[in-house]
């Protein structure tokens, strides 16, 4: 509808896969422009999650870059009406009927990301037991491993590992009923089937229909009692029918705050194995990979100075490089060493110094003129406790620290506390001004 959003698109497209192209952009709608906010339409809530950490910096910065270095922001509707391609109902990911739909439609549809798999995923070190655990989870070999219960932390790797033991586990029996979703949709689920009466249909599917549950970041259940209440009985039921179960987390099991003990209990009756950030060697040949899949040319000392400056992990690595490839194309530049340096200036400020939660809450108070003692206070008044709620949803979003981390350096607060402020932020920074302003503000303060 927009030249603006049309011309953004042509970017993109020769920028990503045909198949990533196809699965996550060509559903978007652009319904309106306001104001530097594109209202975008998507058929369902989880392509604006997905989208929104894989896809939407690259977005932002192909937009960026056409309107002349003006900043735009998103907000999303869902309009189930919509039709995501080759897939008639997309609302929640369903058991997967058979091998040939799972590889071939995007992840809403069968649970399972296409894109992941053992064979596109770079073993080192730091990731090489979570590794070999979900091998093993796929073949089924060994009962020792179940339940299998990975963790670590943001952007390591947990999500593809999962994804990739769906996929093999499928190869190997191509009718088996694999389920693969996020802690946040089985909890959804949960209630829209309590709401609507629909729970024999909802636990008929989860302990009675399937043969793999792959649950992505259980600490989602944190406090939610009702929720972990109903996953400990799939979990017993799938436990006692022999079928093998995977759990990631962003924590160690005895650390997921709010946790039930008897499920803490039961995630280490199995393996636990974490995955850490990787090393200098696995970071380079990560890009090195991501480069040749996406036909982006790397030279060696590029993808050695991307690996030394992003350390972080390795979506950040990824998006680096696929913004560095944008730029390049729009600017018409080789991917040569100046390029990087002077590409990667205006996107971290200073390579070898990273922002902390300490930054974020001196720039937010700054820009509020509040006190750093009044951000980590428990006063209630809308004065401090917006710019709190704001440096919150900033620490988690450009750094990706934990809940539980964020209570304490607020001051000692409970980590519900801070995953109330982050979603509260989250659900209106689209919608307000003042609150989009002051996060834009702080975050270019602080070059994120
Ligand atoms: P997590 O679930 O731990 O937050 P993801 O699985 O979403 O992390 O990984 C983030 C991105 O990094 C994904 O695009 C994934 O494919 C990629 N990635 C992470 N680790 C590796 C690896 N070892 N090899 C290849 N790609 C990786
Ligand atoms: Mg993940």
């Amino acid at each position: 509808m927009s030249a603006l959003w049309e011309d953004a698109l042509n970017t993109l497209r020769s920028r990503l896969s045909p198949e990533n192209f196809e699965t996550w952009l060509s559903p978007i709608e652009c319904r309106n422009i306001e104001q530097h906010t594109l209202h975008l339409a998507i058929p369902n809530s989880f392509y604006a999650e997905w989208i929104g950490s894989h896809y939407l910096p690259l977005i932002l910065d192909t937009i960026q870059a056409q309107q002349g270095g003006v900043p735009y922001t998103v907000q999303w509707t869902v309009d189930e009406s919509l039709q995501p391609p080759t897939q008639s109902s997309p609302t929640v990911p369903s058991v997967s009927p058979s091998p040939a739909r799972v590889t071939s439609v995007p992840k809403a549809h069968s649970g399972l990301n296409p894109k992941y798999s053992f064979d596109n995923f770079v073993v080192g070190p730091s990731n090489q037991l979570a590794y070999a655990a979900c091998m093993s989870a796929a073949s089924k070999s060994g009962k020792h491993g179940n339940p299998l219960f990975i963790y670590g932390g943001v952007g390591l790797g947990k999500t593809h590992l999962v994804n990739a033991v769906g996929h093999r586990f499928l190869e190997r029996e191509a009718r088996s009923r694999v389920l693969y979703l996020s802690a946040e949709c089985f909890t959804n689920e949960f209630i829209w089937s309590l709401q609507n009466g629909k729970m024999d249909d909802f636990r008929n599917r989860y302990r009675n229909h399937c043969d793999l549950l792959l649950m992505d970041d259980i600490q989602f259940l944190a406090g939610r009692e009702q929720t972990q209440e109903e996953f400990f009985h799939t979990f017993n039921a799938l436990y006692h029918l022999d079928r093998q179960i995977v759990v990631t987390s962003d924590v160690p099991p005895k650390q997921i705050p709010g946790m039930q003990e008897r499920l803490i209990s039961r995630f280490q009756w199995g393996l636990v194995a974490d995955i850490q950030a990787p090393e200098l060697d696995t970071r380079i040949a990560i890009l090195r990979a991501k480069a040749e899949q996406e036909r982006i040319e790397l030279s060696n000392d590029v993808a050695l100075f991307l690996a030394q400056a992003i350390q972080s992990n390795v979506r950040e690595l990824e998006g680096i490089l696929l913004r560095l490839a944008v730029k390049a194309d729009l600017m018409q530049r080789r991917i040569d060493l100046d390029f990087s340096k002077e590409a990667l200036r205006s996107v971290l400020p200073c390579p070898d110094q990273a922002t902390t939660v300490e930054d974020i809450q001196r720039a937010a108070c700054e820009y509020f003129g509040i006190k750093i003692a009044d951000i980590k206070s428990h006063r209630r008044h809308r004065a401090v406790a917006m710019p709190r709620m704001i440096a919150m949803y900033l620490c988690r979003q450009r750094l990706g620290t934990s809940y539980p981390e964020l209570g304490d350096r607020f001051g000692g607060k409970d980590h519900t506390t801070v995953m109330s402020a982050v979603r509260k932020i989250s659900s209106i920074v689209g919608d307000d001004s003042t609150v989009r302003e002051a996060v834009q503000s702080i975050e270019r303060k602080l070059g994120l």
